[in-house]
Formats: structure tokens, sequence, C-alpha cells
């Protein structure tokens, strides 16, 4: 850019140059209509409604999303910090660092593999006291639908919580347990017949078959090993989200913030963790956790 466009007050405007006068007009108006913030990504923080309501929960701001649909939204790239230890180090996974990742109680194998918790035995995999406090409560084991049916097993307090991150149209609580592992047990005998995974591109294209949850509920439960049957929920019921989404992309491009550097679209819906603009971008921001950004809302 030319010192024009860089620092516009110190340019000399000769009389008769009405077109620069009106661009310079025009820049101050969207420097003061434009909404800027900046900070480190975290997951989004959500609330039940119709539809859903998405919070982007950055250090100085606590921004209510919803309200930026149909808005262009400028995202650009300003470096990673671990969510952990705070450096300015590459991002290994889930917001961590390398070191933390391995090191840090919020990141162990269990928070993947419920079957591999060991805190109501004493048995400690990084901390036990952190351990204690998360395995140790009631969890759910459920079945929702976001592109296909799927088990999944959370705690009891992150219901719906869970199921908006994923992008779950339905849901519905089949076991409740006092423990993570019992629900890890659970959910290991439900994965013979269902999947874990959710399949993100339909997630966000809204591609999924209706389900008939009886059926589907039925099935499951006669699934479950002989331990778990006293835990079964008598009288399940179906949960329907609805995500303040305008426009489903055909297709679905993921954005790498981090190669890209920049990036400007029309935001047209927020489903799961996921940003969904016009030209069919779409950006997990839950993925991205641990990313510096910059985001300009005009
Ligand atoms: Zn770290």
């Amino acid at each position: 850019m030319n010192t024009f466009f860089e620092k516009p007050g110190s340019y000399r405007i000769e009389k008769g140059d009405w077109h620069k006068k009106w661009y310079l007009y025009n820049v101050k108006i969207v420097k003061l209509l434009a909404i800027m913030f900046q900070g480190v990504l975290r997951k989004m923080i959500t609330e039940e409604g119709s539809p859903i309501k998405y919070f982007l929960n950055l250090e100085n701001d606590f921004i209510a999303f919803n309200q930026y649909l149909n808005r262009t939204i400028s995202l650009s790239f300003d470096g990673t910090e671990c969510l952990s230890c705070k450096a300015e180090k590459p991002i290994f996974r889930q917001g961590f660092c390398k070191n933390c990742f391995f090191e840090q109680p919020a990141a162990g194998d269990w928070i993947m593999r419920p079957e591999l918790s060991t805190a109501h035995l004493g048995i400690a995999d990084r901390d036990l006291e952190f351990e204690k406090k998360v395995q140790l409560q009631p969890h759910l084991v459920y079945l929702s639908l976001s592109s296909h049916l799927k088990v999944g097993v959370t705690r009891n307090n992150q219901i719906p919580t869970r199921w908006i991150d994923q992008g779950a149209h339905e849901a519905v609580s089949i076991l409740s347990v006092p423990n993570r592992y019992l629900a890890g047990v659970g959910e290991v005998a439900l994965k013979t017949i269902l999947s874990d995974k959710t399949n993100w591109r339909k997630m966000l294209q809204n591609d999924f078959e209706p389900i008939d949850w009886s059926e589907a509920i039925h099935q499951a439960v006669d699934h479950l090993p002989k331990d778990l049957k006293s835990y079964i929920i008598a009288d399940p019921k179906i949960i329907k989200l609805e995500f303040p989404v305008l426009q489903y992309p055909e297709k679905v491009k993921s954005l790498n913030l981090e190669k890209e550097n920049f990036y400007s679209g029309v935001l047209k819906g927020i489903k799961g963790q996921y940003l969904i603009f016009e030209d069919q971008t779409v950006y997990n921001i839950r993925s991205n956790e641990g990313t510096k950004v910059k985001i300009e809302i005009t």
C-alpha cells in the first residue's frame, strides 16, 4: 500500500482531488463501523435456545456471535499461544503445546478413551486429585445424530453442550452411571454396533437420515453388558437442537488460517464449533484453540 492508504492524514490532498477525498471519507466511515477483536481462540461457549446462542470467549471480550450472521468477518493469523503454559509455541493438540499435551492432566488418554479411567481404583494417570474430580462424578452414555447415529460419553453437567459442540440435531441419554470408567465400558460395548465419530463434512452440509429412535434405543440397550443394566435410563428423552444456520454449504472447504494468514467472508451459520461462510469455507474454532487471531467485523 502507498502512503495515502497507510497514513491518510499525512497525505496532502490537492484541490480538485475529489476522488481521494471521497475515498478518505469512506475509509473513515468503514473504520468507525468496523468492530475489532483480538485474542487467543478457545472453543465457543454455547447457550441453549431456538436457535442455539454462540459466544466467542477471548481474553478481554466475550462476544455474542449470532448477531454477526450475514456480516463480513475478516480473520488474520497472529501466531499461537499454548492455553496452558501461555508460551508462544506451536500448538500440538487440544490447544496445548507438545510439552503440555503430554504433561497436563486435562490431556490424559482417558479423556478420549473413558474406559482407561482409573481414579475409581485410586490409581493415578497424571494427577490423581484432578482425575478424581473429573472422573468420579455422574456421567452419561448417549446416542446422538449429527451425520449419522453415534455413541458418546459425557459428564452430566456437559449436556447439552457436548451435543451442541458436535453439531447433533437430536440426541438422547440412555445410561446414567456414577463415574467415567463405567460410562467408558458402556461406550466400548456400543461401539461394536455404532460409530463414535462424527463425519464433520456431512454434519456441516446438514446431510443425515432420520432415525427411528425407539428402535435405536432398544438396540443399544440390548447391547449393554449385564453389569450396566441397572443404570439404564427408564424414560429416555429425545432432545432436539436448532443451530443458527442461514445457508448450509454444498461443498465444504476447510480454512487453514495459519497457512493462508488471512481470510474474509460473509458468515452464514454456526454449527458444532464451526463458522460457516457464504463461499462454502468453514472454520473450526475448537480445532484451532491456541491460535491468536485478529477479527474484524464489517
Ligand atoms: Zn504449553
